[in-house]
């Protein structure tokens, strides 16, 4: 399969998430010519779900998200976003071009399979409810182990990255409003000014990574947006501000919670303010399983670079896979012109075929050992 010629059709068409119709149906028939099995869940709207092999012995799944993202394309590429203003800023083009590559070698030897191969084409990946709904539509049902990548720009061509445990942290997002009296500028005494409660509340925050986080943990605490008042001799009634935390345990991530529960209604009470808080929980972080990452990357040094990436503080919400089923998540090398979801993002297609080659070697390899090797008793499950 010319995986590159797939790429540039699936990054000229790029469709924003769970509005991939074009792209599940592009991705089904040419699953559908490789002779593979549909079996994507009525319940999931877009994206593809599809197998080949026997259907006995164990199930291995191969992931890879198809979505893109609300942003116009400046790259001046040949086979640029067809699609104003959604690009495949994220890779998510060559993801699916690798596992078409790898679906298309596998079926090659579909009759030679010691199980089935799960190609799983999941949508939405960017809003991290995907995966998410992946799995409520029963898509990862008896999977032995589930294997993903996200490629990444400042790796080189064949190089990949692996690492036991957490790879991408757990992502929550918050919103704050304070709710005060608003009044004249000039008269601040008349009213509850939110903007200075505001202020202080903002730069109170930052002191939690700083002073309650352990400091061999990892947590980011960012305010991205604030708003409040409308002119420049009122003081609003109200301001709220909005956000992001990253972590990396559980532990971290409920201590990050409390105390910015703690210092907002602390801040809140001292002004005199009302606070509300809104609080949404993300994907958890992308934990590897330490006996298949082991297994992954041993094969994986056969024919590839293997690099100890440094976990990124991205969200992936392949974490809801690898929190029911035993998997592996890897960076992928694609020696990008820039990083991921920037306007001008070029991928060397160069990676592609070891990414294709990364897929196949990693399902016969798995498939292998839990058909052979995986010890009675001791299954990762
Ligand atoms: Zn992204
Ligand atoms: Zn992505």
């Amino acid at each position: 399969m010319d995986t590159t010629a797939v790429r540039h059709y699936l990054h000229q068409h790029p469709e924003l998430s769970d509005q991939e119709f074009h792209t599940t149906a592009y991705l089904q028939k040419q699953l559908e010519q490789l002779g593979y099995r549909i079996v994507t869940p009525a319940a999931l709207h877009t994206g593809v779900i599809a197998e080949i092999g026997p259907t006995t012995g164990p199930t291995i799944g191969l992931r890879s998200d198809i979505d893109a993202l609300p942003i116009t394309e400046h790259t001046g590429l040949a086979y640029a976003s067809e699609n104003p203003g959604v690009m495949h800023a994220c890779g998510h083009d060559f993801h699916m071009a690798s596992l078409l590559g790898a679906a298309a070698t596998l079926a090659e030897q579909a009759d030679q399979l010691p199980g089935t191969v799960r190609v799983i084409f999941q949508p939405a990946e960017e809003t991290h409810v995907g995966a998410q709904e992946v799995v409520d539509a029963g898509g990862i049902e008896g999977l032995d182990a589930i294997i993903g990548f996200h490629e990444k720009p400042d790796l080189g061509v064949a190089t990949v990255g692996l690492r036991e445990g957490g790879l991408m942290a757990a992502v929550d997002q918050f919103k704050v409003t304070l709710t005060g009296i608003g009044t004249h500028a000039a008269m601040p005494q008349l009213g509850r000014d939110p903007i200075v409660g505001l202020a202080a509340t903002v730069s109170a925050l930052q002191t939690i990574v700083s002073r309650n986080v352990d400091p061999q943990q990892t947590a980011v605490l960012s305010v991205t947006h604030i708003e409040g008042g409308a002119t420049w001799n009122v003081i609003p009634p109200a301001a709220w501000f909005e956000g992001t935390v990253r972590t990396f345990s559980h532990a971290t991530r409920q201590t990050v919670k409390d105390h910015f529960y703690a210092v907002v209604k602390a801040q809140a009470a001292a002004f005199g303010l009302e606070a509300t808080i809104d609080w949404l929980e993300g994907p958890d972080v992308v934990d590897n399983d330490p006996v298949l990452t082991k297994i992954v990357r041993a094969e994986s040094e056969k024919f590839l670079t293997v690099v100890s990436p440094t976990p990124s503080n991205a969200g992936e919400d392949f974490a809801y896979f690898s929190h029911r089923v035993p998997s592996v998540f890897a960076f992928f090398g694609t020696h990008g012109t820039s990083d991921w979801h920037h306007d001008d993002l070029r991928l060397d297609d160069a990676a592609l075929p070891s990414a294709s080659q990364w897929y196949v070697r990693i399902a016969l390899r798995l498939l292998t050992y839990f058909a052979k090797e995986v010890p009675h008793g001791q299954e990762t499950h």
